[in-house]
């Protein structure tokens, strides 16, 4: 499993030199600054405390620059609840120390070791089994996995205390390690892929060296699998994927059951099978179930391809607060970005090994394609979308792709929209609650649309009396529109109607403007503008820190009793 992205968290201006040289080490890591006191972070936050134990919380990774005591005293409250744990490092604002405080097995070490590398200090370790073995036995490499846990800390402790140990089974990584090893000793490591109870001195490693050639016929997949396991002596936590044949990419019970054991998905043609893999043994079941050990952890990334996965999702206006957490998770695992390439820059920063792929804005239907292209061929793809990707934007091209397609590696992608905050109710959140009753959504822009369909919604959506949210309402192509579609409304509304205009809401220089239908004009608004127009019943007053505040209430007609 790859960790999840760190947060890099500052309480004052001081540390942001510091922690853009940390940034450079995970690129897609976020800094958190203090709002007030931190300018240029990549997003605000009001309260240090609050914020540290939500994030723990998340299971995110913590690199906080400021005192470790801070820290501690911070996230003690939820210390003793927790079970398996994020790293958390406290870093000196000036980057001269590196200290590994929690994490342990969430490879708190390894980061401490990264960061410091970074910013060419040492590492403050001060995991005595890691100090005197030189890894920790506990947190074993991806390809194996630790039979027990508390047993572990354990046999670590016996050996800190002077016993010897001596290993059974082969694991390179080991042999790299200064373990106190005796050939005579009456502890050891076992190293092996046979189920096996652990003997009193014995501290068991799984190499996950077993692929499992299933399918989605087999009834009860991850209990089949399991019995089938247990039959050839292998023991479950062995288990490095699950092999299936292309044709059944999309189905779900093989999806879940793998989900349910913890182990990779990939898929090979119908012509193949696990034979073809280097140094293997295979074994046949009776349960429709091949299984196939090698000697070492199997190469899961050598081994088929996984089911593509293409994304389509929403930035939200552009603020980072106000992305939604599914996104930026989609983000951190994607291997390719497409799209326009103001928003592609938008979504990043990215890693080294993650392309972008930027593309001109009016090449909607041609990145869709390419998205399933790349998807099909088992990358992870995401294609963005600033607000709200179903908004007038990438969603509804990408799904009308595959309705064209008769490409059923295209049908097998693992497709998903993820949602964003639109620009319309962004605008609208910062203005009140010009939007909180009935409204109509409109884009004013007739590329793809004849104007005079666009003139009969304004007409009849103006009579109906629903608040108006106008997206693109003008452009130097577009220039006489907005005028045009401003008379409509005002055959509908009277002059003092309020409106809302929202400019690049929730990115830098943005600025809302509270006016009236009457008074505003076709200057006055650009592409990056988001028009509200009021209903009959909205209404405005003053706020008590200047500017209005603009809603619509809830009801309609008569006032209801208090
Ligand atoms: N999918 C986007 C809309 C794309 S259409 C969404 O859901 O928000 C582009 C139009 O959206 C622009 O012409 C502008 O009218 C509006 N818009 C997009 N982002 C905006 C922002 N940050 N502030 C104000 N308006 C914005």
């Amino acid at each position: 499993m790859t960790p999840s992205t760190p947060a890099i968290v500052i309480l004052g201006q001081g540390s942001l030199a510091t922690a853009r040289r940390i940034q450079q080490v995970y690129p897609a890591a976020q800094i958190h600054g203090l709002a007030g006191r931190v300018e240029g972070a990549d997003c605000t936050y009001q309260e240090f405390g609050a914020t540290l134990r939500a994030l723990y919380q998340q299971d995110t990774p913590i690199i906080a620059l400021c005192a470790a005591g801070i820290v501690i005293r911070t996230l003690a409250p939820l210390l003793l609840e927790k079970g398996v744990e994020p790293a958390v490092l406290a870093v000196a604002e000036d980057g001269s120390a590196v200290v590994p405080l929690l994490g342990g097995l969430g490879g708190v070490n390894v980061m401490a070791r990264e960061i410091a590398a970074g910013l060419q200090v040492s590492a403050a370790i001060t995991t005595s089994g890691e100090l005197r073995f030189g890894t920790c036995l506990l947190n074993p490499p991806s390809g194996y996995a630790l039979a027990d846990l508390e047993l572990g800390k354990r046999f670590v402790s016996d050996l800190l205390a002077g016993h010897s140990v001596h290993i059974e089974g082969a694991a390179p990584w080991l042999a790299q390690a200064q373990l106190p090893e005796d050939p005579q000793a009456q502890r050891s490591i076992h190293i092996g892929s046979a189920e096996r109870e652990a003997n009193a001195n014995e501290l068991l490693i799984y190499p996950r060296s077993v692929a499992a050639m299933v399918s989605a016929e087999v009834p009860d997949l991850p209990n089949t699998l399991r019995s089938a396991l247990h039959e050839a002596k292998l023991a479950v936590q062995s288990l490095a994927c699950l092999v299936a044949i292309d044709t059944e990419m999309a189905a779900a019970n093989l999806r879940e059951a793998a989900l349910e054991l913890g182990v990779p998905l990939r898929f090979i043609a119908a012509t193949s099978d696990l034979h073809a893999l280097p140094d293997v043994s295979i074994i046949g079941s009776a349960h429709g179930i091949t299984l196939a050990v090698s000697e070492q952890p199997l190469d899961v990334a050598q081994i088929g391809r996984p089911r593509g996965r293409l994304a389509v999702i929403g930035l939200g206006p552009g603020a980072a607060e106000l992305m939604v957490p599914a996104v930026k998770a989609e983000l951190a695992r994607a291997t390719d970005v497409l799209g326009y390439e103001t928003y592609v820059r938008m979504a990043g920063p990215f890693r080294d090994d993650q392309i972008q792929h930027c593309t001109d804005n009016r090449e909607e239907m041609q990145r869709a394609r390419h998205a399933f292209r790349l998807a099909a061929e088992g990358r992870s793809v995401i294609v963005v979308s600033s607000g709200d990707p179903g908004v007038f934007a990438m969603a509804a091209a990408v799904l009308e792709a595959l309705h064209e397609s008769t490409d059923p590696a295209w049908h097998s992608v693992d497709l998903e929209i993820l949602p964003g905050v639109s620009a319309s109710l962004a605008t609208a959140a910062q203005a009140g609650a010009p939007l909180g009753h009935d409204f109509c959504v409109m884009s004013l822009s007739d590329n793809l649309k004849p104007w005079s369909i666009i003139e009969k919604r304004l007409d009849l959506a103006a009579e109906a009396d629903l608040a108006l949210a106008f997206y693109n309402p003008i452009s130097r192509a577009r220039p006489w529109q907005l005028g045009r579609a401003l008379e409509i409304v005002a055959q509908h509304r009277t002059p003092e109607t309020p409106v809302v205009l929202g400019r690049d809401i929730g990115r830098p220089g943005q600025t809302l403007r509270t006016t009236t239908l009457g008074a505003l004009t076709a200057d006055q608004v650009d592409m990056r503008t988001m028009v509200l127009i009021g209903s009959s019943t909205t209404c405005t007053f003053p706020r008590a820190t200047g500017g209005e505040w603009v809603y619509t209430p809830r009801w309609y007609g008569e006032k209801p009793d208090a």
